[in-house]
């Protein structure tokens, strides 16, 4: 079991706190506060416990190596302010510089080290790095759910030289509302699939498809599965590798009593740059036409299984990013959000959907997680997870 960090003794102690602060940046600047914003509860807590708070995180991909352009210093002044305690950021992330700072520090103040990514032995896991990350503190938290699935230094090596570990809440919201959808989802159980690619999502789509009562696909990946159906998709964007595996997917369900549903009308254009698209049934779909979103009807097939149990959502059901095609992406939302069933969603573009539609305060979990979130549902045991619980 993963302790919560309520669990731990954390007044006058250094804590190393593994956050998610891989924020965009742009001029050197902050572009967008949201990651920063989701860690203040978490740093506020620890810090009005009196810890000495060492956060640490990646951002973007510098490859090993210092790039100025990767360093974690402007998100400190935007963490201070939103937290309302001291940030002191120090350029070092291992060494005497990073244990001078943090014999600096006091109870309540935190220190933020520089991106874990400048030292190779932060993605190779290596044990040496881990191991000077471990002498700056002798409490580690977790609370970076989105990096648990890669056995990096900072979420699995350093992890393992803890006795008192825990993650941290956002983690535990995580592993709390996943672990329901995964291991126990009040009946029935509907998912709604969709997104750009089957190939991207296929063990979580597999594994879901086998727990689910219903199962909504919506969509580029219903394409794949209309062409195995037989029903021709014109231009649309599908992946003919994978039709047979799609066949497959639908007969297993099919002798598992799932109910699957497919797009009973869908929007179409000529191309992605058309002012708008036309709804017609899924069987007229022209030669020269892509399908870009689902129709009003097949939003509404959805709708009517939406009202209780469990319903999780992954992916778009259309090309949401151009208002022409992102009606029933945004209806699947809504409809989401005055459901009274347990809704969980995950995935990048899912989420940005969400909040495009306004009702991420009504969904009971927003997953933040993407790639690890997938990785959870799909049954993986994620590195950073085991290291908190051996
Ligand atoms: P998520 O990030 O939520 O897991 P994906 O990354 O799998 O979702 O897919 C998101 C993308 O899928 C969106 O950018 C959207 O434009 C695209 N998409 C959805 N439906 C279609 C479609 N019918 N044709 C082409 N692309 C689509
Ligand atoms: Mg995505």
């Amino acid at each position: 079991m993963v302790r919560s960090m309520d669990e731990l003794e954390v007044s006058g102690k250094r804590v190393l706190l593994r956050l998610d602060l891989n924020v965009p940046l742009a001029g050197g600047q902050v572009a967008d506060a949201t990651r920063i914003r989701a860690a203040v509860p978490t740093v506020r807590t620890l810090a009005a416990r009196g810890a000495i708070v060492v956060a640490c995180s990646h951002l973007g991909r510098p490859k090993g190596q210092p790039d100025p352009k990767y360093s974690l210093a402007p998100v400190a002044p935007v963490l201070a302010e939103l937290a309302g305690c001291p940030v002191r950021f120090v350029d070092a992330v291992v060494g005497e510089k990073a244990q001078e700072a943090v014999r600096q520090a006091r109870p309540g103040e935190v220190v933020l080290l520089e991106n874990l990514r400048f030292f190779p032995g932060e993605e190779a896991n290596d044990p040496a790095f881990a191991a000077e990350l471990a002498k700056l503190a002798e409490v580690y938290v977790n609370d970076a759910f989105g990096a648990a699935h890669r056995a990096h230094a900072s979420t699995a090596a350093v992890a393992r030289l803890f006795a008192a570990k825990a993650a941290g809440p956002l983690m535990l919201a995580e592993l709390q509302a996943l672990g329901k959808v995964r291991d126990n989802p009040d009946r029935p159980f509907v998912v709604v699939a969709g997104g750009a690619k089957i190939s991207g999502k296929l063990e979580t789509l597999q594994a879901l498809a086998a727990k689910a009562d219903v199962l909504a696909l919506v969509g580029g990946i219903a394409n794949t599965f209309l062409l195995a159906k037989g029903v021709s998709v014109g231009k649309s964007l599908v992946e003919p590798g994978l039709v047979e595996l799609a066949r497959e997917i639908l007969a297993k369900a099919a002798s598992r009593g799932v109910e699957v549903l497919l797009p009973v009308d869908v929007v179409v254009a000529e191309s992605l740059e058309a002012p708008q698209g036309v709804t017609v049934p899924v069987e007229a779909v022209g030669e020269n036409q892509m399908i870009l979103d689902v129709g009003p009807a097949a939003v509404e097939a959805i709708r009517r299984h939406l009202g209780a149990g469990t319903v999780f959502w992954n992916g778009p059901a259309g090309v949401f990013e151009r208002p022409p095609f992102a009606a029933g992406t945004l209806a699947i939302a809504k409809a989401l959000g005055e459901s009274r069933a347990f809704t969980v969603v995950g995935g990048g573009e899912s989420v940005e959907a969400v909040h495009l539609a306004g009702v991420a305060e009504r969904i009971a979990h927003v997953s933040t997680g993407g790639g690890a979130s997938l990785e959870f549902l799909a049954g993986a045991v994620l590195p950073g997870v085991a290291a908190l619980e051996g």
